[in-house]
């Protein structure tokens, strides 16, 4: 087990971290503290429970101890409404250095080694979701789009995430959030947002030696520059209706001989499919002679049987595109496809409620409770790659979707004087064979 990622040094740097939220109030009603309010809504999300604080908060008058306070160290349990006071008025921004912490402490641990994948980099896919929408509920910093006399106001936000073909775990990254200004098409505000993500983080990323995936609206020149001026390699999905010129010249290049192409018959267990891949490198991404060039590939995949067509996507990136590299760029490509469709999108994952007792607040509240609720996720993901105990009954409980029950039942009635009492707790009830601590 990686000592500096234990649930214990996770929790001291995220306290560390609250330690420097800076007070806004003014008058003497400073019973609870900030940093209580931030350590409360995040144990919330952490254990996927709205009712863990009122759970520990009787806890606490019966017994005189609570799982609060022994888990998260929140001194004195705050109450929704007081949570919602206290946070509303801090920007999401003063949580984010944990993301770059953990991140580091994971390359140096090596655990994202497992997530290197073509030519040695590791893949950051960049997707946009939209987190929230109402007719009736805003604050200062929503969106809104107006159709006739309606007005829907919503926040939709990039949360770019280290991935791996045929890994289930993501790791979450800094988000940012995705700004919607009048007159500006939805599309340019996802650039916009992203290109201010790589302006921001590009630096530490990249050094991490990495591939950024994305979506068709990304594969557009400005944004393909800015990442390659960040030193980051990109494999984007690149869409004939949005790309005609490069599309021409690939058509033009076809009838000349010049795309290879070559098929493979893949087994399936009960049928056969045939994968054809075709590519073809230094195409311009878009008319006029600045246009940049980008390696092109596509991917289609057909029935043995049928012939018929099941699948189909093609790519722009930058790296070289050859008959031995083409299946791996693409499987690199698909990852963000399969990510998403596996249900491991952040933002989507069951069981993670952004505002359900803390209400949407007038300020940033929505914004730093999606904040913290990434980082419950991230911290579950690396206890699930670093700590033995938490993988171990992860792996038990995980198809019987049984973990956060438990945990939401155990914490209720019975206290824990720490993390590890309460994973040696399960481990033992459950019967099972304790890991070997190797530290
Ligand atoms: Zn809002």
């Amino acid at each position: 087990m990686t000592k500096r990622l234990s649930f214990f040094n996770l929790v001291d740097l995220l306290q560390n971290q609250f330690d420097r939220l800076p007070e806004h109030r003014t008058g003497k009603n400073t019973t609870y503290l900030i940093r209580d309010a931030a350590l409360g809504a995040f144990s919330v999300f952490f254990m996927q429970s709205p009712s863990f604080l009122a759970y520990q908060e009787m806890m606490q008058c019966n017994a005189g101890h609570n799982n609060a306070t022994s888990l998260f160290g929140v001194e004195t349990i705050p109450s929704d409404n007081q949570i919602r006071n206290l946070l509303d008025p801090l920007e999401p921004g003063y949580l984010f250095g944990v993301f770059g912490q953990v991140s580091a402490l994971l390359e140096e641990s090596g655990e994202l080694q497992a997530y290197r994948t073509y030519r040695d980099n590791l893949l950051i896919i960049l997707d946009g979701t939209q987190y929230f929408s109402s007719k009736e509920i805003h604050c200062a910093n929503c969106s809104h789009r107006t159709h006739g006399d309606e007005t829907t106001y919503f926040h939709a936000v990039i949360t770019p995430v280290i991935a791996a073909p045929g890994n289930s775990r993501v790791i979450a990254l800094e988000p940012e959030f995705i700004i919607a200004q009048d007159g500006h098409e939805k599309q340019d505000c996802e650039r916009a947002a992203a290109k201010r993500w790589l302006e921001q983080y590009g630096t530490r990323y990249a050094a991490f030696k990495a591939t950024l995936l994305g979506d068709d609206l990304f594969c557009n020149q400005p944004l393909c520059e800015s990442v390659l001026a960040q030193k980051f390699n990109f494999i984007f999905v690149c869409k004939p209706d949005s790309h005609p010129e490069l599309y021409q010249m690939v058509a033009f290049l076809e009838a000349h001989g010049l795309v290879e192409q070559f098929s493979e018959r893949v087994w399936k267990g009960k049928y056969a499919e045939i994968f054809t891949y075709r590519f073809v490198n230094q195409v311009p991404l878009r008319a006029g002679a600045d246009a940049l060039k980008v390696n092109w590939c596509e991917l289609s995949i057909q029935r043995e049987t049928t012939g018929k067509i099941t699948y189909r996507n093609a790519w722009a990136t930058h790296h070289e595109v050859t008959r031995t590299a083409v299946k791996a760029i693409v499987q690199a490509g698909r990852t963000r496809w399969k990510v998403e469709n596996e249900n491991n999108n952040v933002l989507k994952t069951k069981g993670y409620h952004f505002e359900h007792n803390f209400g949407h607040g007038t300020q940033h509240l929505a914004t730093f409770l999606l904040t913290l609720n990434l980082l419950a996720f991230l911290f579950h993901t690396v206890l699930d790659l670093t700590d033995a105990k938490y993988k171990l009954l992860r792996d038990k409980l995980r198809a019987r979707k049984t973990f956060f029950d438990d945990l939401r039942a155990l914490t209720r009635y019975l206290y824990y004087e720490s993390w590890e009492h309460l994973m040696d707790f399960m481990i033992a009830n459950l019967k099972l064979t304790p890991p070997i601590d190797s530290s």
